[in-house]
Parts: C-alpha cells; structure tokens; sequence
C-alpha cells in the first residue's frame, strides 16, 4: 500500500467526522474520537490533514475565543454560537449580512476580504440542565 493512498484514507476520514458531526470539533476532538477505531493515526496527521482539507476549501477553519481552532464541514458563509459553559460551536441560521463588508469598507482605508460573527452564551441543552 502506497504512502499517498493511506494518506487520502486518513484524509477522509477525518472530512467524514468533521461534516457528520456538526459540533465544529477541534483537532483534539476529532483525534480523540477517532482515536479508537483507528489505533494507528497520530495527532500530528490529524492536524496535517486538517490543514490540506482547509487550503482544498473543503473545510473551514475557525479562529474563536477558545484556545483550539474548530473545524466546520459547511463552507457557505454562515454564523457561530459558541456555549459559554460546554465548549461547543452551534451554526446560527440568521441571515448572513453581505452588505456589512460594504458598509464598513467605505469607512476605512485597509482592504476587508471577510468577516466573521460569533455570539457567545449558553446552548439549549446547557440552559435546560439549570
Ligand atoms: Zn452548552
Ligand atoms: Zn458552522
């Protein structure tokens, strides 16, 4: 078995977790999970392989308040809540504002590619459980 197709095996595996659980995992938590059925993968692949599947487009990688980046499997622009009390990422389905980068590129002069929002504040389950 060649390098290269063991390599796109890992490489696929990882995708499949990160878009069949949308909880935006981070490296540590997709290691973790992955970790016992696949004794033989390393920190350090998932981690490589994190960053070739976010230079593909095919993932995104999010920077949050958190101290671990998190990996999303949806690619479209969209918004993040982040609970407070359990760590975990939830996608917002609120209306993604395009005019927004517009708006705030006629009021400064550096070049704004993007933007990002992410609320913060406790998930459902977390607020049922008090
Ligand atoms: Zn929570
Ligand atoms: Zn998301």
């Amino acid at each position: 078995m060649s390098e290269q197709r063991r390599f796109s095996k890992q490489r696929k595996l990882i995708y499949d977790m990160i878009v069949e659980n949308p909880i935006h995992p981070s490296a540590d938590v997709i290691y973790s999970r992955l970790r016992a059925d696949h004794p033989e993968l390393s920190l350090g692949t998932v981690y490589r392989n994190l960053n070739v599947l976010s230079e593909m487009g095919a993932i995104k990688k999010i920077d949050s308040r958190m101290k671990s980046e998190r990996y999303d499997g949806r690619t479209d622009d969209h918004y993040h809540m982040i609970c407070e009390k359990c760590g975990k990422m939830f996608d917002v389905e609120t209306e993604y504002q395009t005019d927004l980068i517009h708006e705030a590129q006629r009021k400064t002069p550096h070049l704004l590619k993007e933007h990002n929002i992410i609320f913060y504040g406790i998930c459902e389950k977390c607020c049922d459980k008090n």
